[in-house]
């Protein structure tokens, strides 16, 4: 990872972003930072999907020069949002819609960081786009590196792009790292919240609601990532996740529960001393560190106070209980279109358990029956990998359906036009 040293000009000076996935829980939260350092951040263009109610808001808070929404049907709503609003036309920003539009904010000349928080692999093309034009990256969208990881860490190399983890866990091993010689480090360590479910017996999960896997007992955060966090899928992807970002074989990479999700990561070095990082249960921490690396500044956040007793737990996770984390591991020792397929897959699964067409059980399934029909195959390019991404999704449709008795849907109708834009 090429990590820039910036003088304490370049530090201070005002930096202008782009959030893809604005109107989500990592988006909003940035704009909470941005809000907060308004001498040092400006918006040059905010991404989002459906939420134009928020959108809109975000749009007459931090007036950035151009907005991409995933749909036209989108854009029309927001133009008419704006006209409500009396936005006199000169102030509107450039209204925007599909993949095309993200790249081309992504890599526009002014944009200093990207802030990557799009769900899922949508966000792929954009934030690869942005790595390869050598911009500081904060990512938060973990599907690029489960999903696309060699070719995304090759473009890092070879571009000169700075790769600024925004996932608590990954932040928190980036922080421990800075502390010592990366060489002495022997192994990584994980921490997982144990989600909803940590103590309801394996049996009893068949009778999950979608209502109790959204129920994360820690953090709050998107529906899909939510109900990862209850199957501990989404630590698996931060396994996978922390093996590219950091260059750790997956061995070297140990999750930890810890429910009281304080402790995000540690690192072991070979004699056995262990550092840990610790912060208050907030993503703003993460987030800002991504936007002010390598200076720190006052965060938004809860201190912990250590005048209060505390008592924080571990415990080993239960691979049995929860196969998904097992899966992940096995993916990334197979390689090749394994993790990807991974990604793909689970994404399916969940959609298909939020809308009661699968039990909780059978999110694993899906994932495992998808992986084991599809044969493994090595992506060299990002095509590739959105190619195989969406054989998988196709795959774990039919597999889902198959499981729910019913025909399987028609394919997503995400829309594939190329920057379209509207009048203002
Ligand atoms: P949310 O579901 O809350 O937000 C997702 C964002 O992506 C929304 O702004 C959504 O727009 C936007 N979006 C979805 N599809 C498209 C598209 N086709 N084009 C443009 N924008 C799109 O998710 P989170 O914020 O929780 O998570 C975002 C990413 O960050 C995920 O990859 C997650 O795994 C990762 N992450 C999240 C953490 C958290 O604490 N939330 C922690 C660590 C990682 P809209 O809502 O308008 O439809």
């Amino acid at each position: 990872m090429t990590v820039a040293t910036a003088s304490a000009k370049s530090a201070c000076a005002m930096k202008t972003l782009t959030v893809l996935g604005s109107t989500g829980s990592i988006g909003t939260n940035t704009l909470d930072v941005i809000r907060q350092n308004p001498h040092l951040y400006d918006v040059y263009a905010l991404a989002a999907g459906q939420n134009v109610e928020v959108l809109l808001g975000q749009v007459l808070e931090f007036q950035p020069r151009v907005v991409v929404l995933s749909t036209l049907e989108g854009l029309e709503r927001l133009a008419s949002g704006l006209r409500q609003k009396g936005l006199p036309r000169e102030r509107w920003p450039e209204l925007l819609s599909g993949p095309a539009a993200l790249v081309e904010i992504a890599t526009a000349p002014e944009v200093h960081i990207v802030l990557s928080a799009i769900v899922g692999v949508a966000g792929l093309e954009a934030t690869y786009e942005a790595v390869r034009n050598g911009k500081r990256v904060a990512l938060a969208n973990k599907e690029v590196l489960v999903s696309a990881g060699q070719a995304v860490m090759e473009a890092v190399r070879r571009c000169g792009a700075e790769l600024l983890p925004v996932d608590s866990e990954h932040n928190g091993v980036h922080q421990c790292l800075r502390a010592g010689n990366r060489e002495q480090v022997a192994r990584l360590i994980l921490t997982a919240s144990g989600g909803p479910f940590r103590n309801t017996p394996k049996e009893a999960l068949d009778l999950v609601t979608p209502a109790q896997a959204l129920n994360h007992p820690t953090w709050r955060m998107g529906n899909r990532i939510t109900v990862d966090s209850a199957t501990l899928m989404n630590k698996g992807f931060e396994v996978i996740e922390a093996c590219w970002l950091f260059g750790f074989a997956p061995s070297q990479v140990d999750v930890v529960i810890h429910p009281q999700s304080t402790v995000h990561a540690m690192i072991e070095y070979t004699d056995g001393s262990i550092l840990a990082q610790i912060a208050a249960t907030d993503m703003r921490m993460p987030i800002q560190y991504a936007l002010t690396y390598p200076e720190r500044a006052q965060a938004p956040v809860p201190k912990i106070n250590w005048q209060e007793p505390r008592a924080w737990d571990f415990a080993p996770p239960d691979m049995d209980k929860f196969p998904l984390l097992r899966l992940a591991y096995q993916c990334l020792q197979t390689g090749g279109s394994a993790t990807c397929t991974l990604n793909a897959a689970d994404e399916i699964a969940v959609e298909a358990f939020l809308g009661g067409r699968i039990s909780f059980p059978a999110i694993a399934a899906v994932v495992e029956e998808t992986l084991s029909r599809l044969p493994n195959r090595q992506p060299r390019t990002i095509g590739d990998i959105l190619e195989i991404d969406k054989e998988s999704r196709s795959l774990a449709r039919k597999v889902t359906a198959e499981r729910a008795g019913v025909a399987a849907p028609a394919e997503g109708g995400a829309l594939r036009n190329s920057a379209v834009s509207v009048e203002a």
